[in-house]
This record gives C-alpha cells, sequence and structure tokens, in this order.
C-alpha cells in the first residue's frame, strides 16, 4: 500500500497496530482488560474497508462479518467506524451471534423445513410447548418439569447437538429427554418455529447438509471478526470456524480471565482451540492498559492471580498517578446505599456526571437499596439490562398481595394475583366476576365476595374463591397482633408464591426469590404496610425522564466491555459474592468464575473503584452477620485503601462501628439477639403502628361489604342492601341456568326455582333482559 498510514493507526501502540494492520490469516488477539481489544477491532474494520476497497480487492462490506456480544456494542462500533471513515457504512454483517444467525437462517429457512419469515420463540412459548408435548407423551410434568427439559435442550444446542446426537439428560424422564427433544424439534418445524438455540443449531445443520450454501458463505466473508471470544459456546465457535475455513482471516479477541458465561455454555476452552484449528494463527498480546489507574490494575492483576489454570498476562499502564482501590466496611445495606449515594453527590458537586459512574452488583436484587437511596437524593439513575426493582414480576405479584391486604377494594390488585399461583381461576370466572363488578358498579373483590354466596360460580371455584377471600381476611386481621413484616412473610408462604417459585426449574427463579426476600426486608424499612406502599408508588413515579447523565446500575455481568470513571462494588461479602450457588453447584471451578468477575467488575472502572461489604444484612425479617468476601482479602494491601467511615456512628444510637481495620464493627449490637426483629435497630422508623394502620378502616369496610366467611369457607351472602327489580312470583330467564320463577329475594340477591336445574341463588345481574 502506498501513501502515509491513517491517522488512526498513529495513535495505537506497537501491538495493537501489528493486530489492526495483520489483516490476512488467522489472528488471536489474547489480553487483559482495557488494552484496547475491542479498539483495535474497530479500528480493523475501519482500516480494511479503506485499505481494501479499491483496486484490486473490491473488498464489500457485505463480506465483513463482526460479531458483538450486545446489539449496543454493535451500535457503538457501527458509530465509531462511520465516524473513524468520516462516512456511514452500510451492508455489512454486524452483531450479536443470534442477530447475525437469525439473518442467515431466513435466507435458508426452507433447507430446514422452516419459511422464512418463522417466528422466534420466547422462553414461555418454549415451556408451554414442552409442556404440550410431555402431556401427550404421558409423562409426570409434576415430577419432571418442563422447564428442567427446557434446560438440558439449551444446552445440547449450546453444543451444537441435534437430536441425533444428544445424549447427556438421561436422567430426565427415565431417559425420554432425547426423544422429546425430537418431538419438540418437529412441533417446532409444523408450526414454523424456532427458539434461540435454533438460529445456530440449523444455520450448522444447514452447513452439513448443503455444501454449496456453506461454500457460498466461505466465500462471501473474507473477513471475520469476534469480540469476546472467551463466552463463546460450541454451536458458535462451530459456526465460525465452518465460515472461515476458505479465507482464514478470521480475527479473535478475547480475555480468559473475562470468561464469566460458562453457566450459559460459554467454553474457554475455544480459545485454546484456535490455534490447533488453524495452524499458523498469528498471536498478538496486548499488555498496556489504558483504562485504569496502577492501582486499579495491580489490585485486579493480583486478585485475578488466585485463579488456576490461566494463560497468564501482564498488564501495564503509563498512567502514574491515581486513587487506590477503596475498601470499605459498613454496617448494614442501609448505610452501604447511603455511603454509595454520598459519594455520588460529592462527585457531582466536583462538575463529573452521572453517567460517569456506575454501581455493579452481583445479584439483581441488590440493586434495591441503591434505587432507594439515589431516588432519596433526587440523582437519576438506570437500572441496565434489567428492570427496575419495583418493576420486576416477581415483586410486582408480591406488591400485589400487600395491596390487596391494605386496600381490600384493589380490584387490579386482586386480577394480578387471583391465579397466581394458579388456584384454577380461569379466563371464564375472571369474565363472571368482571361483568358482575361493572353492572353493580363495584369492585372485582367484592363482587366476589357477593357471587361466591351464589350459584353463578362452579362449586369447586366458589370454594377455591372463598378460601382466597377468607386468607386475606384472615391475614389482614393479623396485622393486629404480628408485624406487618411478619405478616408478609406468612401470605407469601401460605398463599403458595413463594412456593411457586422454589419449584420452579426457570433458570432465574432462584433470582426472584432473592428478590422476594429482598422485598420483605424492605417492607422493614417502613412503619406499615401503607407507608410502604406510599414509597413504592412514589419511586415507580419517579425517573423515565429522558436525562442522559444517568448513574448506570446493572450487574456485574452486563457490565462487560464497558467503562466508567468511577466504579462503585458494593456487597462483597461471602455468599453474596462469591455467590453461594456458584459454589454449591460449581466448586473451585464456580469459586473461579467468580473471581473473574470480580476481575471484571475492578477492571470497569478508569478513576476509582470502591468497593463495600456490609456487617449485617437483612434477610427477610432476619439480621445476619456477613463475613466480608474473600477476595477483599485477596486484594493487595499495598494498592487499596481500608477506609473508616466516620458517618456510621452517626443514628445509630449507642451502637458504634468503631474503626476500620478492626474487627470492632462487626460485633452484633445488643438487640441483634433479643427475638425482636423490628426493635431497636431502626427504633426512629418501627414504631409498630401496625395497630393503627389495621384499625384505620378496612375492617369497617369488609363489614360494611357484606361479607362473612365461615370457617369451613362457605360463604354467606350478606346484602349491600340495593333492591331488585324483580319481585317474587317472576318468571325469568338467566343466563346459564335457563328459564324459572323467583321464588324469594334480597337485596340484588334471588332464589330461582329453575324448569330445569332446581333451586340456586343467583343474582340478579345475570338475569338476561326481556
Ligand atoms: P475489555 O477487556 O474490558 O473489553 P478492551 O481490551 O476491549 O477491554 P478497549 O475497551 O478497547 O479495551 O479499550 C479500553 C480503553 O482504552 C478505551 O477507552 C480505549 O479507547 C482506550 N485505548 C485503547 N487503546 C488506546 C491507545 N492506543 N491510545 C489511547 N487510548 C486507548
Ligand atoms: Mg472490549
Amino acid at each position: 500500500e502506498d501513501g502515509p498510514e491513517p491517522g488512526y493507526l498513529t495513535s495505537l501502540n506497537t501491538e495493537q497496530r501489528d493486530a489492526v494492520a495483520t489483516l490476512d490469516g488467522p489472528l488471536l488477539v489474547l489480553a487483559g482488560a482495557g488494552t484496547g481489544k475491542t479498539r483495535v477491532l474497530t479500528t480493523r474494520l475501519a482500516y480494511l474497508l479503506e485499505t481494501k476497497s479499491g483496486a484490486p480487492e473490491y473488498l464489500h462490506p457485505q463480506q465483513i462479518l463482526t460479531v458483538t456480544f450486545t446489539n449496543r456494542a454493535a451500535r457503538e462500533m457501527q458509530e465509531r467506524v462511520a465516524a473513524t471513515l468520516g462516512r456511514p457504512v452500510e451492508g455489512w454483517w454486524l452483531g450479536t451471534f443470534h442477530s447475525l444467525a437469525a439473518r442467515q437462517l431466513r435466507r435458508h429457512a426452507e433447507l430446514v423445513g422452516l419459511k422464512s419469515n418463522f417466528t422466534i420463540l420466547d422462553t414461555d412459548d418454549q415451556v408451554r410447548l414442552l409442556k404440550q408435548i410431555m402431556d401427550a407423551e404421558q409423562i409426570d410434568v409434576k415430577k419432571w418439569p418442563a422447564k428442567q427439559l427446557m434446560g438440558i435442550i439449551q444446552r445440547w444446542k449450546d453444543k451444537g447437538l441435534t437430536p441425533d446426537r444428544a445424549t447427556e439428560g438421561m436422567e430426565f424422564a427415565n431417559g425420554r429427554a432425547q426423544q422429546l427433544y425430537r418431538i419438540y424439534q418437529q412441533r417446532l418445524t409444523v408450526l414454523n418455529a424456532a427458539d434461540f438455540g435454533d438460529l445456530l443449531l440449523h444455520c450448522l445443520t444447514i452447513f452439513q447438509k448443503h455444501p454449496e450454501v456453506l461454500r457460498q458463505y466461505q466465500q462471501s466473508f473474507r473477513y471475520i471478526l469476534v469480540d469476546e471470544y472467551q463466552d463463546t459456546n460450541v454451536a458458535q465457535y462451530l459456526w465460525l470456524r465452518a465460515m472461515a475455513m476458505v479465507h482464514r482471516n478470521i480475527c479473535c479477541v478475547g480475555d480468559d480471565d473475562q470468561a464469566i458465561y460458562s453457566w450459559r455454555g460459554a467454553e474457554v476452552g475455544n480459545i485454546l482451540r484456535f490455534e490447533t484449528d488453524f495452524p499458523g494463527a498469528h498471536v498478538v498480546k496486548l499488555e498496556q492498559n489504558y483504562r485504569s489507574t496502577p492501582h486499579i490494575l495491580a489490585a485486579a492483576s493480583q486478585l485475578i492471580a488466585h485463579n488456576s489454570g490461566r494463560l497468564g498476562k501482564e498488564l501495564w499502564t503509563e498512567i502514574d498517578t491515581g486513587e487506590k482501590v477503596q475498601v470499605k466496611g459498613v454496617w448494614d445495606g442501609e448505610s452501604e446505599a447511603r455511603l454509595v449515594g454520598e459519594d455520588i453527590e460529592t462527585l457531582q458537586t466536583r462538575g463529573i456526571g452521572a453517567s460517569q459512574m456506575a454501581i455493579l452488583v452481583r445479584a439483581g436484587f441488590q440493586t434495591r437499596e441503591f434505587e432507594e437511596r439515589l431516588i432519596t437524593l433526587g440523582v437519576p439513575y438506570r437500572v441496565v439490562g434489567g428492570a427496575r426493582f419495583y418493576e420486576r414480576q416477581e415483586v410486582r405479584d408480591a406488591l400485589a398481595y400487600i395491596r390487596l391486604i391494605a386496600q381490600p377494594d384493589d380490584s387490579l390488585a386482586f386480577e394480578r394475583i387471583v391465579n397466581v399461583p394458579k388456584r384454577g381461576v380461569g379466563k371464564v370466572a375472571l369474565q363472571t366476576l368482571h361483568q358482575y363488578s361493572r353492572d353493580q358498579s363495584i369492585s372485582l373483590p367484592m363482587a366476589t365476595r357477593e357471587l361466591i354466596g351464589t350459584e353463578e360460580i362452579k362449586p369447586r371455584l366458589r370454594k377455591t374463591l372463598a378460601d382466597f377471600m377468607g386468607d386475606f381476611d384472615r391475614w389482614r386481621a393479623l396485622l393486629a397482633e404480628k408485624s406487618h413484616v411478619e405478616v408478609l412473610e406468612i401470605v407469601l408462604d401460605e398463599s403458595g408464591y413463594t412456593d411457586m417459585w422454589r419449584t420452579s426449574k426457570e433458570i432465574d427463579a432462584p433470582g426472584r426469590l432473592e428478590n422476594l426476600k429482598e422485598l420483605v426486608s424492605a417492607i422493614g424499612e417502613f412503619e406499615n404496610l401503607t407507608t410502604f406502599l406510599e414509597h413504592v408508588s412514589l419511586v415507580m413515579e419517579n425517573d423515565q425522564s429522558d436525562e442522559r447523565e444517568k448513574v448506570t446500575i446493572m450487574t456485574l455481568h452486563a457490565a462487560k466491555g464497558l467503562e466508567f470513571d468511577y466504579v462503585f462494588l458494593p456487597g462483597w461479602e461471602e455468599g453474596v459474592f462469591p455467590h453461594q450457588r456458584a459454589m454449591d453447584e460449581s466448586g473451585v471451578k464456580g469459586l473461579e468464575e467468580e473471581r473473574r468477575l470480580a476481575y471484571v467488575g475492578i477492571t470497569r472502572a478508569r478513576k476509582r473503584a470502591t468497593v463495600s461489604y456490609a456487617a449485617n444484612r437483612r434477610i427477610y425479617n432476619q439480621w445476619q452477620s456477613a463475613l466480608p468476601s474473600r477476595f477483599v482479602d485477596e486484594l493487595p494491601v499495598d494498592h487499596i485503601d481500608r477506609l473508616s467511615d466516620t458517618g456510621l456512628s452517626q443514628g445509630k444510637g449507642n451502637v458504634s462501628p468503631g474503626a476500620w481495620g478492626s474487627d470492632d464493627w462487626m460485633k452484633p449490637p445488643s438487640w441483634a439477639n433479643d427475638g425482636d426483629n423490628n426493635g431497636g435497630y431502626k427504633s426512629q422508623k418501627s414504631t409498630f403502628s401496625d395497630r393503627k394502620f389495621a384499625s384505620s378502616g378496612w375492617q369497617d369496610r369488609v363489614r360494611k361489604n357484606v361479607i362473612d366467611v365461615k370457617a369451613d369457607g362457605e360463604a354467606v351472602f350478606t346484602s349491600r342492601g340495593g333492591s331488585s327489580k324483580y319481585k317474587v312470583g317472576d318468571t325469568v330467564r338467566h343466563r346459564k341456568f335457563g328459564p324459572g320463577t323467583v321464588r324469594s329475594v334480597d337485596g340484588n340477591k334471588l332464589e330461582i326455582h329453575f324448569d330445569e336445574v332446581g333451586t340456586k341463588k343467583v343474582v340478579d345481574s345475570f338475569i338476561l333482559p326481556g
């Protein structure tokens, strides 16, 4: 090539430039965090298009395939390349594995028996379909949950295994998993549908059975680029390898220390295979880090050094100043959130934008306390990669239970949970309730109370609904005796709601259970259910503005590849991080993956990383003392500042956390074991005014509203005092029971002798007009 090299190359270091400019042949860039791997890919794209578009190569954007880990990363890459080249680039294959494979599959769908407009099923659809199949095959879905089968099939697909080749998972349904997999695939074809795993698997099948199609792509894709290569699974690797075999211009960048998706089938082994599958591959190591200060780098490097079997990399930086990693032990979760909030405010007063700050948590439930704190402070935030805490499905379900206790006429809450968990209250029954509530202008719960005293609803369901309403009456009454926190625990327990998730085989079920626990903890911070519900509605109202400057709250998993000036890493406690489940399920491997997550977390920070841990956590309604994460101890003392939080002793009454470095702060205060979980700690808040709440009117309303449910669940109808337009002796026609004669009238409730079904109690709403 003639002419001077483009300007964007001059800012690169020698190794980076080597990686950008080695356009031909297989290339593996193996390097630690912040060394410019992603930047190399982006620059390489620009360089490719600039140097090869013209004669003699005439490279067209369509001939480049680039894989990113998220859609957002793809958008960013698109923008950066356009900015570098000073013109937009179109038509290339840039996106996630899923989006690229979907595009390919739509072109050749007919080769695997699909039409090009096939639907992509979400997990709910998948489970429903699997259930149908299992029912038809007479497999007990109680014993063998469909969700578990879905997981097994997903793992097979991650490994690129079609039903013919699937072998593991034999214990499921007495060895029938493979057969069910086959039937499932057949059904999907009939339905013209594919699940996520199919996108790649079908492409692989097409490549195998139709070499001419594969050949076409092998020739077409002259350049292949892959970011976050360490987290590819086998199917993805096979797909890439197949297409790269002719031109062999495949460039993968990754970091074995950042492999954090093995639980989703990713295999770090793909890095090791690369050099075997592509002999003569050029391997570039990048060692200069451009992101973080030396202290941050040193802390991250020494932490990850505790893992075994690493490929091993050195990192250095030219940056020679910077703060040490801050390590703060705090009294409890609330202090932790307050501390992070204070830091964020201080940074803001120094003119630093909220978008330069991130709070990275291990598990979703942890976002709650920070969300609340930032709302209190009026700091805009966004939760990336998930719903905000109070918008999550299980939290909203639980809130509906609480609302229905605090507000017995809350129709929306009633409708949300009357059949969650499943109680056999179907569409038809709900329609009946709705119609009656509209007709009488009363709430759904009230309509229910009235109709269960009649025969408008089938006997079995009547009993169910009477039990349901009776439960709520009982729970409300409990508020007079027990704290609202205890009542909520009882409610979630007795309603079967917690069990619903406990027995769920959905992969996010454990996370949902954690969120429920967290919700119970949250309620403990409020005086009673009403103040809590008020708080929640304020929280939900907040935010949603389109301000660009927002603090980011996200999980460590979602933070991969990103960077922020200021990073907060809370909850570094044994059991939380490293997460108990990871260690229980995968032992040392699990622990090492957790450590890689910690490495990912620290290395997101440009200027400052703040690690924190609390000595006490409220788990459900219990305070538990927590031990600092072993990762805290693995941080090199020379590169961290252990901070004493003097603000802690304020507002804590006689509890003084003492200085950092001493263990005083971990000693439980006197109230911790006194059996009164609400007492003491938040004495300024918890004033036990549940009783006040209990007498604030709901009982009166219930009384007025009609109902009495006898101990055996039989509902006894009491009139609201309205009067019916029917009178004794009228002949009428009922929508369900047909013609009959009115025997007695009590308000809008009628006893009718029907010609066909005998005497029944009904309400006049369901008498047909005319
Ligand atoms: P990760 O492993 O976290 O994905 P990475 O290796 O992909 O990190 P990049 O995100 O590409 O690293 O780069 C980290 C930061 O360093 C970015 O802000 C990038 O712009 C900057 N950077 C990379 N190379 C250089 C360079 N040669 N000169 C200046 N800045 C650079
Ligand atoms: Mg990157």
